[in-house]
């Protein structure tokens, strides 16, 4: 049984799913006007270990991730400017349709490489938000049919006061545009009432034809208009990073509900920030961090996933290079207990049983407990038990944490010639019981390579750097 908590209802549910046997999830993908700071990944990181929880458990996972490509203003609450066209302005491009989506395409290349590094299960769907102007047009359409909107002279917006229970997700909704620092659109008759379709600027070229009037997509509708789409009116589980609780997910709940009659998603999670001492992460700010920052300082993509893993999804995370670098060491120690392990073994059989993965599984499906799980399979790993067995059980369980122990474990544990032939020397000269010379070979070597003196003899292995 898994035990997710649901911001919905803001209490810890047993998972059930709408289709026995498959999960249908959504996850509020980047906004592609720049790179991913290290921030938006914690977001994937945490929906690539639901994805893996669930599928561990044996359920058929269908996933999407969208790719916000237009649409997405400066402000949540649809003022200010445009953060793809903004985008095109800082890289001296021109302001065209054609030249945005190489933007995104750019952007959103960089994004998926990210992925790829942290070892996140690409999703089955990667909608981009331009691709699907004919579904987000229909939606607005259908809710102008339904009398649920009016228009400005910028927009056609969403009126929230026709809706009973807007804002279930709760969040500061009343009065959102103190969340702003630009204005509101004093023709909006509430603060919180949203912008569906925006009008291109008089005279504008810019922007996608629609009966109501040639304009862009409004951010929230981009994500109703796609997750209906490749999962049906209601799905299972909806993700995002805790700040879109307050506006983006209460906008999506009211318009999606507001069209079809039906809830969109059963189950809403979402995911606490990377925070840096300044405040939050973010892209506009001159603070980012990207993974490339990380790899360029020797920290291993794998070493930052298994940081955020050691924090609860819920608990905010404080990110510094220092708790990264202890992070990169903590992963380096446990890739070489592995190693250690795969030697004692030599011939590891695939075919070893695991043991009972309880102990690891109570820790994850108690709402992804990662930090308990991975502290409960440290101590396992030191219980008396075969190696095989260990190697065996960590090797299953290590499909949720996707940390690829085996392959880096094994990855240390392949030694070039010539660093073997420095091993054999500084052997024999430690024989001689020449060991101050013996020292200055392992000096030698030890930028790249770990050279241990064990009861069993001189074990050597590889550094963790991020080429491997
Ligand atoms: P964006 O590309 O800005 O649309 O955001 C992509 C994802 O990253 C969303 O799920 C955000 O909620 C999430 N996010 C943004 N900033 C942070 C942060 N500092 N820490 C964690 N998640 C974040
Ligand atoms: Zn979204």
């Amino acid at each position: 049984m898994l035990r997710l908590t649901n911001t919905l209802t803001g209490k810890k549910e047993e998972f059930i799913p709408i289709k026995e046997g498959t999960v249908s999830m959504y996850h509020c993908g980047p906004t592609v006007h720049n790179y991913a700071h290290i921030g938006n990944l914690r977001a994937y990181i945490f929906a690539d270990v639901l994805r893996r929880t669930l599928e561990f458990l044996g359920l058929d996972v269908h996933q999407v991730i969208n790719v916000t490509d237009i649409g997405h203003l400066v402000s949540e609450t649809d003022e200010g400017e445009d953060k793809m066209t903004r985008a095109l302005s800082r890289e001296g491009k021109p302001l065209t349709l054609a030249a945005m989506r190489e933007l995104a395409d750019f952007y959103f290349e960089a994004f998926k490489n990210d992925l790829i590094a942290l070892n996140i299960k690409l999703p089955e769907h990667f909608p981009f938000a331009s691709d699907h102007i004919a579904e987000e047009v229909a939606l607005v359409q259908k809710l102008i049919e339904k009398n649920r909107t009016y228009q400005t002279n910028d927009g056609i917006y969403f009126d929230t006061a026709k809706m009973k229970e807007y804002g279930k997700l709760g969040g500061p909704t009343a009065d959102n545009s103190e969340h702003s620092r630009i204005p509101p659109n004093p023709q909006k008759k509430h603060p919180r009432d949203f912008a569906l379709w925006k009008f291109s600027a008089q005279g504008g070229e810019l922007g996608y034809d629609a009966p109501f009037g040639k304009g862009f997509p409004g951010w929230h509708i981009e994500c109703s208009a796609m997750s209906m789409k490749y999962l049906g009116e209601t799905f299972d589980i909806h993700t995002g990073g805790i700040d879109h609780i307050p506006v983006h997910h209460n906008n999506e709940i009211a318009q999606s509900e507001a069209a079809t009659g039906k809830p969109l998603a059963r189950y809403w999670l979402h995911s606490a920030f990377l925070t840096v001492e300044s405040g939050k992460m973010a892209k506009s700010e001159e603070n980012f961090v990207r993974l490339q920052s990380l790899i360029d300082r020797g920290i291993h993509p794998l070493a930052y996933r298994f940081f955020i893993l050691q924090a609860h999804y819920h608990s905010p995370l404080i990110w510094s290079w220092e708790a990264v670098e202890a992070a990169q060491s903590g992963f380096e120690s446990l890739v070489l207990r592995v190693a250690d392990l795969q030697t004692e073994v030599k011939n590891v059989s695939h075919q070893a049983l695991p043991t009972d993965p309880d102990f690891f599984l109570e820790a994850i499906t108690d709402d992804l407990n990662t930090p308990r799980a991975i502290a409960l399979l440290s101590s396992f790993l030191e219980e008396k038990l075969p190696p095989n067995a260990k190697l065996a059980t960590l090797y299953h369980l290590d499909e949720i944490l996707g940390l690829r122990l085996k392959e880096l474990a094994e990855k240390v544990r392949t030694i070039p010639s010539e660093i073997l032939a420095v091993k054999r020397e500084r052997d024999t000269l430690r024989q001689g019981k020449k060991f101050q010379e013996a020292d200055a070979l392992r000096e030698e070597i030890s930028s790249q390579y770990l050279v241990r003196d064990l009861e069993s003899g001189t074990a050597i292995t590889r550094r963790l750097d991020p080429s491997l």
